[in-house]
């Protein structure tokens, strides 16, 4: 590292910040229900339709560089709600435009990922990976393109609805799935817990491999000129927190209970609280209860 390179096998920069695109994003409702919540089980409903970059390259508009802020991916993407049109929108206008796994068959540039024109990517959709545990996806970017067809043609990028609540969907399912295998080993994970967390990790992989080639000659300043998008940048920061080894808990302050990976924080790899203020709230909170069973004796 110290020599301003390094040779990655199937590895991936182990630190440096990570660039997305960003562009505003809005809705083009085309009436009518989508059915989507339905068909992935839950009880909501949504608009159908797409979302759309709003970006108009004749007036001059650009996409504006994004550093993705630490612990996005274990908290606000989290917490993110799937069913709710408008934290959707919002989100995407602060971090970028959610795509599923695409298959990126473009010859791309490096600084300039845009995948276009929707095609499932077919690694990360093969049966060995559970193609039916993210078949919802599949279909999402199936339906992106019909979409595309239709409205993409002035060089935007299009995401159908389908296609942003099922890979929000199965991108926190792989987060939390993933969190098992981090538990000590006196903690013994269930065979049933094994299978969702590899299956997970599998699928990560394959996202993340589209982005990084298996062999790749990362100079340290490269790093800093690599665009991805959103969910490849969310899996990338997943991965770190995996490889590192000081991997993702929940804040212990009763209050808070975010999940944070400690080096995203600047906090020590055995430190409970994701924050300096949680530590002294939990601290407070613990004398406070202290002192209210001592005056109820
Ligand atoms: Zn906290």
């Amino acid at each position: 590292m110290n020599r301003g390179y390094s040779y990655k096998f199937s590895a991936l920069p182990s630190s440096g910040d990570i660039r997305v695109w960003k562009v505003p994003v809005r809705f083009v409702n085309k009436g009518g229900s989508s059915g989507v919540a339905a068909s992935l089980g839950y009880s909501a409903d949504l608009p159908n339709g797409a979302f759309v970059e709003d970006l108009d390259p004749s007036e001059g508009a650009v996409c504006e560089e994004h550093i993705l802020p630490a612990g996005l991916y274990s908290g606000e993407f989290l917490s993110l709600d799937p069913f709710d049109l408008d934290d959707l929108i919002d989100f995407q206008s602060r971090h970028g435009l959610i795509i599923g796994a695409r298959d990126n068959t473009l010859p791309l540039s490096e600084t300039q990922i845009r995948r276009l024109d929707p095609a499932p990517n077919s690694q990360a959709f093969c049966e060995a990976y559970g193609a039916h545990r993210f078949g919802g996806q599949q279909q999402g970017i199936n339906r992106s393109k019909e979409y595309f067809t239709e409205l993409g043609d002035q060089g935007v990028m299009v995401s159908s609805i389908e296609e942003v609540v099922s890979t929000v969907l199965n991108a926190q399912q792989v987060i939390v799935g993933t969190i098992n295998l981090l538990k000590s080993p006196e903690e013994a994970i269930s065979s049933e817990d094994l299978k969702e967390a590899k299956a997970g990790v599998n699928f990560a992989s394959a996202v993340l491999s589209q982005w990084l080639k298996p062999l790749d000659l990362v100079y340290e300043d490269s790093i800093k000129t690599r665009y991805c998008d959103l969910m490849t940048a969310i899996f990338l920061q997943l991965a770190r927190g995996l490889i590192n080894g000081n991997g993702y808990r929940y804040c212990q302050n009763p209050e808070c209970g975010l999940l944070f990976t400690p080096s995203d924080f600047n906090r020590r790899s055995d430190s409970g609280y994701h924050s300096v203020e949680c530590q002294e709230r939990a601290k407070y909170l613990r004398l406070k209860r202290k002192k209210e069973l001592l005056e109820k004796k």
